[in-house]
Formats: C-alpha cells, sequence, structure tokens
C-alpha cells in the first residue's frame, strides 16, 4: 500500500499515520518529524529550514521534493505520506517521481475538521523532544502525566504549536491545499474522512476507509 494522507495541522494525520502502519505494516514518513529532526540535531539542512518552521512557513519547494524523493526512493515496502505533499508543485513532482518507478500513490485521504475542534486539539498538544511521539492532555495522555511512555523524557510544547505559529500554519495550509486537492480529487484514488470524532471512532472510520478501499482497488 502507497498512500498520502492531507489535511490541515491538528487534523490528525501523525496518530493515524502510525495506526495505519501499525496495522498495514507500512513505513510512516511524516515531512514535519524529518524536518524537525534535522532541526534538533542541527545539520546543514535544519540551519536552512528552522526559520520557516518557527515562523510557521512552508519550507522551499525544490528543497522538500529533493528531501522526500529520497526518504520514498529508499524504502523497500509500502509507505503513508505525511504532511506532504503541502503545495501543488510538491503533489506534482511526487506523483512524476512515483509514475517513473511504477510505484503510484494508491490512496489520498483527506482528513476535513470542524475549526473548532482544531483549536481546542492544539491547546493540549504535547511531544517527545527525543522520539517525537505526540500526546494530547485530554484525548491521548501519556501514562505519567507531562513524561513519555517511550523514553521517560519531560514532554514539551512545539514551538509551532503556539497560537500565533498555529494561525499561520492554519492559514498558510487554507491556501497552498485547494490546488492539490484538486489535483488529486481529479486523479482518483482520493477520499475525504471527517476526523472531528474522538481518536478511537476517528481511527475506526480510517482503517475501515482504507480496509474498503483496497478490497475495491
Ligand atoms: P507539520 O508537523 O506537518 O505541521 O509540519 C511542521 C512544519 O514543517 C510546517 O509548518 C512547515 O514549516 C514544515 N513542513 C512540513 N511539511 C512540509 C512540506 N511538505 N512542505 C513545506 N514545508 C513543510
Amino acid at each position: 500500500m502507497r498512500m498520502a494522507l492531507l489535511g490541515p495541522p491538528g487534523a490528525g494525520k501523525g496518530t493515524q499515520a502510525s495506526r495505519i502502519c501499525q496495522t498495514f505494516d507500512l513505513v510512516h514518513l511524516s515531512s514535519g518529524d524529518i524536518l524537525r529532526s534535522e532541526k534538533m540535531a542541527g545539520t546543514p539542512l535544519g540551519l536552512r529550514i528552522r526559520d520557516f518552521i518557527d515562523n510557521g512557513l512552508l519550507v522551499p519547494d525544490h528543497l522538500m521534493i529533493e528531501l522526500m524523493q529520497e526518504k520514498i526512493l529508499g524504502l523497500a515496502k509500502g509507505f503513508v505520506l505525511d504532511g506532504y505533499p503541502r503545495t501543488l508543485n510538491q503533489a506534482q513532482a511526487l506523483n512524476r517521481m512515483l509514475f517513473e518507478v511504477h510505484r503510484p500513490l494508491m490512496l489520498v485521504l483527506n482528513f476535513v475538521v470542524d475549526p473548532e475542534v482544531l483549536s481546542r486539539r492544539f491547546e493540549g498538544r504535547r511531544i517527545c523532544p527525543e522520539c517525537l511521539t505526540a500526546y494530547h492532555i485530554d484525548s491521548m495522555p501519556p501514562k505519567v502525566a507531562g513524561f513519555c511512555d517511550l523514553d521517560g523524557k519531560a514532554l514539551i510544547i512545539r514551538e509551532d504549536d503556539l497560537p500565533d505559529v498555529v494561525r499561520k500554519r492554519i492559514e498558510t495550509y487554507q491556501e497552498t491545499m485547494a490546488p492539490v486537492i484538486a489535483f488529486y480529487a481529479q486523479l482518483g484514488n482520493f477520499k475525504t474522512v471527517n476526523t472531528s470524532g474522538s481518536f478511537k471512532d476517528v481511527t475506526r472510520m480510517v482503517l475501515d476507509k482504507i480496509r474498503r478501499h483496497f478490497e475495491d482497488f
């Protein structure tokens, strides 16, 4: 299976992508996580992209296309893209690249979420600075409040989850994603799912949608 998840920041792409990958044995490629770990490690790429991320702006297409192309081509099995593509240029480049290697996307799942649900989700979001696992203080709390279940590190609020940056990220998403959604809707193998519900309900709905899609594929 090769699929991409589209949706605004806070729509649950990251958490659902992990679930999908566990269920169907796929690799989770989150462009945001890849960029954040470059930034935290202070690599040359990390230094170039730091200001874009911290201000909620998109990293330039040429950097993203090269970075994600390398990651995708290095995979030996199916994958779920989360946060990529984010612009029409990225979508077209991805489509060309996957077509050339005879591994086109088999499903694009578009997550939509009610605006008031989105703001509530951001307020409680926390991540582990070490392994980047995401939590929510209400809907997905860690076993011990404030600490990562996996490595015990103290959880933090992502710099780009601060309210002003979130507002900018959502605006940017709305501006740049409309043509991407139109592009995939016209290609086919495109489905929309409303992810405003609880984590459990959304997971059930998402996994059902994927199973049904691949039964008919
Ligand atoms: P995310 O965690 O997916 O919301 O991404 C966090 C930040 O990483 C975004 O606000 C952008 O600055 C950057 N980013 C992630 N994916 C992309 C992409 N496909 N294109 C450009 N910038 C991206």
